[in-house]
């Protein structure tokens, strides 16, 4: 982010003896003469106004205010003793700066009405013209929330995630609750695949400078590449709302933070890639599983293999399916053999084990 500086504007001050408000840049209340001493805070005037006033403009840039240590009397920074008590200054505070105060006032305020004699006077006087009474400012809006609150309620979304907890266990539970039974090995399937892929023209979009060199560019569209704080050639700058910060002067400085979009070329392009055109199997029922063969063209090639193996035995009058990817696993179930199955709540066959003895 980059601060861009928008001018200057003058902020103003409530006398806390008095009421009064006044301009940032006297230094005692224009009412009551108390001073303008280091815990009174400067504040935004409800409309603010660039200056174009060279003087003013010089006394904004010239720094923060130098509170008297011995009166507490704010003095311009230029100073070099204290307007209020004659004392050297070199002792002094300078007053804070950097305090963010808000959004930049531009646009016209709505009027103040005087609390003593009920008169309209325009956003940007600080007293009654009819009676002389301070004007206050109206309280400042709270800026509204940016984040939106999700409308769902949270009960039931509460209650739809124990639902599926619920469910999850009760699933987890039945399927590893076993019963053990003995079966005999009643029919043997094997099936293998090996998927076939081929070299295949594709559509893919990129930045032009990633496009991979043999590819063909098509289409392009300008987009945003990225943000940066310094500008470039092309780049378009967005910048935030401005805002005031105090720069303990009794002015303020509004400012806007920018940043450059660099655009660049987002391209379609055509190129080849390797894509399962085709899936070769073989497949049997009997103890001799094997790969099917392959007859490559040119720009193929062989990709995933794929293996799987069903065992189906019979058990009480019922048949039980077990189900493995490993070969040497599955050579072991010879057509007849007896084995010791855990049959789950679902009737899958979760362990298999050789009857023991003879
Ligand atoms: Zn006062
Ligand atoms: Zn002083
Ligand atoms: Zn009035």
């Amino acid at each position: 982010m980059a601060e861009k500086e928008l001018g200057y504007v003058e902020l103003e001050w409530r006398c806390p003896s008095c009421g009064n408000r006044n301009p940032g840049s006297v230094k005692k209340c224009a009412q009551c003469g108390a001073p303008l001493t280091e815990e009174i805070q400067f504040e935004q005037a409800p409309q603010e106004q660039l200056i174009t006033d060279q003087e003013q403009l010089a006394q904004a840039r010239a720094g923060a205010d130098i509170q008297c240590a011995y009166c507490g009397t704010a003095n311009p920074a230029t100073a070099t003793k204290c307007k209020q008590c004659g004392a050297d200054l070199a002792e002094g505070k300078a007053r804070a700066t950097g305090r963010v105060l808000g959004g930049f006032r531009d646009r016209p305020a709505p009027p103040l009405r005087c609390p003593a004699c009920g008169t309209e006077n325009p956003a940007t006087a600080l007293t009654c013209s009819k009676c002389g009474a301070a004007l206050a400012q109206p309280a400042t809006p709270q800026p509204a929330p940016t984040v939106a609150r999700s409308k769902f309620p949270a009960a039931i979304l509460l209650a739809i995630v124990l639902g599926i907890c619920a469910l999850i266990g009760m699933v987890t539970v039945l399927s590893t609750r076993t019963t053990d039974l003995t079966g005999e090995v009643r029919d043997l399937t094997w099936r293998r695949a090996i998927a076939i892929e081929a070299l295949t023209p594709v559509t893919r979009q990129a930045w032009r400078d990633e496009v991979p060199a043999n590819a063909a560019i098509g289409q392009c569209t300008r987009k945003v590449h990225h943000t940066q704080p310094d500008p470039a050639p092309g780049a378009k700058e967005v910048c935030g709302t401005p805002y005031t910060v105090d720069q303990g002067s009794g002015f303020g400085k509004v400012v806007q933070q920018c940043v450059y979009e660099v655009y660049a070329d987002w391209c379609d392009y055509q190129t080849l890639e390797w894509r399962v055109v085709n899936t070769a199997v073989a497949q049997g029922t009997d103890l001799n599983p094997a790969w099917p063969t392959l007859n490559l063209v040119k720009d193929q090639r062989a990709g995933n293999r794929k293996e799987e193996y069903r065992v189906i035995f019979l058990a009480n009058d019922k048949t039980y399916t077990f189900t493995t990817a490993d070969s040497d696993e599955f050579l072991r179930f010879r057509p007849g053999s007896r084995w010791k199955l855990k049959v789950n709540t679902f009737g899958a066959v979760t362990g298999v084990e050789p009857v023991a003895g003879p």
